[in-house]
């Protein structure tokens, strides 16, 4: 790309990303390497998200919560698995709207999730592409060796937990497309849940001292729990009552005629952003110990059983759900 052009790539490097970039393990992104220490005692786990324009953000959304959004996922993968996050890798495809305020929005967002979450930039790449703008990162973290919680690991007489509310995600991308009549606060609550969803990183050691297995809630409740009963091998059975509502959520269901259908489209939604594990019914007390020292909720949805699959129960009977969650064809 010509140097005069401002909002070039070198240029974006240098005066955008540099500034974000690890003190030394970054280089200054004057390298064409990151270069980390290993660390004695620990596994490295990795995680990849991609985020596209008109898929996973709407051409609307600021670029600042884009960025922030794109982080706050990847946090929650490694959230889920118990790893406490350090670094990642970015790479950047900016459509021909991401000019330089625009990628300066872009890594405003950055800066402020990076400093709220104690992580840093380590390097990544810069292009500009004719279709919608993407954006992909790679998120690093450690586990002590050994420790890393996966998908499978949910045991027969495991409980099912979840943290946080369902269906605020799915709620919010409803309200950004102006689908919801709800109170003014109550769409506020749902577009920011929907636009910089919480990972649960608070929870990141008792996931680790306690999950049995674990996921976090991205696709929808139902679909991300039969990836566990699938990798695990086991049935997990859930009431789909017991799946928390926020406040909004809740304004949102006492408006509905058809309570189940309500209920089902909280579970499929996906977009949480939530952790949902399993643990011995043993650890129950010690774990809703922790999750209360963190102001955060913790609900008992469900229980693993032999067999397979998920079973979700409404007013007590199993339920047939023919989408369980968001696929990409
Ligand atoms: P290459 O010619 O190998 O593609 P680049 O010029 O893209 O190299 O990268 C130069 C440096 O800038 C590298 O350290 C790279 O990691 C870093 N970098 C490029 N794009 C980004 C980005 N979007 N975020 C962070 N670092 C970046
Ligand atoms: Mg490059």
């Amino acid at each position: 790309m010509a140097a005069v052009d401002v909002a070039g790539e070198f240029e974006t490097i240098r005066r955008l990303f540099a500034p974000l970039a690890h003190p030394e393990w970054g280089r200054g992104l004057k390298d064409d390497v990151a270069v980390v220490p290993s660390k004695a005692g620990y596994d490295l786990v990795l995680t990849k998200d991609a985020i596209v324009e008109g898929v996973h953000f709407l051409p609307s959304d600021p670029l600042d919560t884009v960025a922030r959004k794109l982080l706050r996922v990847n946090l929650s993968d490694l959230a889920a698995k118990g790893a406490e996050p350090f670094g990642y890798l970015l790479a950047c495809h900016w459509s021909e709207r991401c000019g330089w305020p625009e990628r300066m929005t872009f890594v405003d967002g950055l800066r402020a999730d990076q400093k709220t979450f104690g992580v840093a930039l380590l390097g990544g790449d810069t292009v500009v592409t004719p279709g919608p703008a993407s954006f992909s990162m790679t998120l690093l973290g450690w586990t002590p060796k050994g420790r890393t919680v996966g998908r499978a690991g949910a045991r027969p007489g495991d409980l099912v937990f979840v943290t946080g509310s369902i269906g605020d995600g799915w709620l919010g991308l409803q309200a950004a497309q102006q689908k919801l009549a709800l109170d003014p606060d109550r769409i506020a609550a749902l577009l920011e849940r929907y636009r910089t969803p919480t990972p649960r990183v608070d929870f990141i050691v008792p996931i680790r001292d306690f999950a049995s297995a674990s996921i976090d809630v991205s696709d929808g409740l139902i679909a991300d729990l039969g990836h566990m009963a699938e990798t695990g091998e086991v049935r997990i059975e859930i009431d789909l009552e017991l799946a928390p509502r926020s406040a909004a959520g809740q304004a949102w269901y006492e408006g509905r005629v058809d309570e189940q259908a309500a209920l089902e489209r909280l579970a499929t939604g996906g977009d949480d952003y939530e952790i949902a594990f399993t643990a011995r019914p043993s650890d129950e007390a010690a774990l809703r110990r922790e999750a209360e020292r963190r102001h955060l909720r913790l609900t008992r949805i469900g229980r693993v059983v032999a067999g397979q699959g998920v079973v979700a129960r409404f007013a007590g009977q199993p339920i047939l759900i023919d989408r369980p969650g968001f696929t990409h064809g």
